[in-house]
């Protein structure tokens, strides 16, 4: 490393050694967020917001190619709205802020700021829904909701946050299941295969769900840190809320039923997964599929200054065509200190052009993960940069993925899994009998919580608590 990269990174603390505040300084200097007067409030940046866009485009594009439209849903919720599911309510009550005043004037109902909008949804769904006819109801909302969070850290837990949430009604049960499961492996796509951050993918057990929900899809990724995280939900409903809310419909056989509903959401929280997945002592690391620059070109111009100049301009054009590409030709920065700032903001490519590339007719190409660089042909540079991009999506993945295989491990006993929490070896998986108490004492024991049951649960070990059969897979984890 020369003189000049270490003294850029210096201010990134190690993220072997203090990983809090090695994220914490990413975020800042590679300017995805910074904190705003509100307290946990946090200020998505141009480049963060940019990544959320990334995640937004994706999305939106499977969302409508499964037939789902987008709508828009009231800030407020009225209080008498909020209390018509007894879970719901009781699940997000203290977490909920107020608004009692309109001007000067006391309101006659406290009005809630979303923490998230059944209640405010499910009505217009009465109103809406008559018939068999009207269904399925397959709606999502862009928007942000507020939870009054007492502890708070940038993009992984804010009192105000942005996600989408998926509102869905349907005829039958099965057919809402097949939502949830439809919503979950397009979650899984873009986890794995945009963000390439591999996910254990299963439902929650019952103290983990959506309050009010009769069941959980969860995703759940595993951070270098060997913490867990929550990086998508998808949540059946059942017809609690239809109930609460009377959203009744006629069906063919001409008898009123309740519809069956689902909610689904994934958060801005994915932006802090993503930092903590992929970066380095350097800064930042973007899978290119979500990078919103993919290649950045420096010219190194030396004495035929406007020669190489031409060249990069005549480069960055061809590649425009295949890439997001950034000509950085500022002139009051050296070229090394250039280096220094795009692979802090996670660049996957980076291309050097200087007076003898030109010459020959060529540039150096340097790729982000593990900064090695090859001199590569201006011939066919659309195609070999296309392939060096594909294969910067691989490596960050692949090294994902290792890393939460070699974190997966089995406790057979109580001391084998408070053992592999403390040394925070990763997801510990164990046999459970479904009983709460033997959760409640793991839980007590570990300061671990239940994060998933995988799909295709077969549970062939005992519940390590009290030794029944288990009944059912769990993976342990601590978590965000
Ligand atoms: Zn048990």
């Amino acid at each position: 490393m020369t003189t000049e990269a270490q003294a850029f990174v210096k201010e990134i603390p190690s993220k072997a050694e203090s990983f809090a505040d090695w994220y914490t300084a990413v975020c800042l200097k590679a300017e995805l967020a910074d904190y705003s007067p509100i307290r946990g409030c946090m200020v998505i940046r141009p480049y963060g917001y940019a990544l959320w866009e990334g995640i937004q485009r994706w999305l939106d594009e499977r969302f409508k190619a499964t037939g789902h439209v987008t709508a828009y849903f009231p800030l407020f919720v009225p209080e008498s709205l909020l209390q018509k599911e007894a879970e719901h309510v009781e699940g997000f009550a203290p977490q909920v802020a107020w608004v009692t005043h309109g001007g000067d004037e006391e309101l006659s109902e406290r009005l809630a700021v979303r923490p998230t909008s059944e209640a405010i949804i499910m009505p217009m769904y009465a109103k809406w829904i008559q018939s068999y006819r009207d269904l399925p109801v397959l709606l999502l909302q862009w928007n942000s909701v507020v939870r009054w969070e007492k502890s708070t850290r940038l993009f992984l837990r804010t009192a105000e946050f942005l996600w989408h949430e998926g509102h869905t009604a349907h005829v039958t049960s099965d057919e809402a299941d097949q939502e949830c499961r439809t919503i979950l492996e397009i979650y899984r796509q873009l986890l794995e295969d945009v963000l390439a951050i591999p996910v254990l993918v299963g439902k929650k057990p019952p103290s983990e769900r959506f309050a009010g929900a009769d069941n959980t899809y969860t995703l759940e990724a595993l951070m270098p840190d060997s913490q867990a995280i929550q990086a998508g939900t998808s949540h059946f409903l059942g017809q609690r809320f239809a109930r609460a809310f009377n959203v009744k419909f006629l069906d063919r056989d001409n008898t009123e039923k309740y519809v069956w509903t689902t909610s689904w959401a994934v958060s801005s929280r994915l932006i802090g997964s993503l930092v903590m997945a992929h970066g380095d002592d350097r800064g930042l690391g973007l899978p290119p599929r979500i990078a919103p620059i993919q290649v950045v070109i420096v010219p190194i111009l030396g004495r035929d200054g406007e020669r190489v100049l031409g060249a990069a301009r005549a480069l960055a054009e061809r590649l425009g065509k295949v890439a997001h590409v950034r000509l950085d030709d500022r002139d009051e920065y050296t070229p090394g200190w250039k280096f220094n700032d795009w692979e802090m903001r996670g660049v996957p490519i980076r291309l050097e052009i200087g007076p003898r590339d030109v010459a020959a007719r060529q540039t150096v190409l340097v790729k982000r993960p593990d900064g090695s660089k090859a001199t590569v042909s201006l011939d066919g540079i659309e195609q070999t940069v296309a392939a060096a991009l594909e294969d910067v999506q691989r490596t960050y993945f692949t090294r994902a993925k290792a890393f939460l295989d070699a974190h997966m491990v089995e406790a057979k006993t109580m001391a084998d899994l408070e053992a592999a929490i403390r040394d925070r070896r990763g997801f510990v998986k164990t046999g459970w009998c479904q009983e709460q108490a033997c959760e409640d004492a793991i839980r007590e024991r570990t300061g671990a919580s239940p994060r998933v049951i995988p799909l295709d649960d077969e549970p062939e070990e005992t519940c390590l608590v009290c030794g029944r059969p288990a009944t059912a897979t769990v993976y342990y984890a601590r978590a965000y």
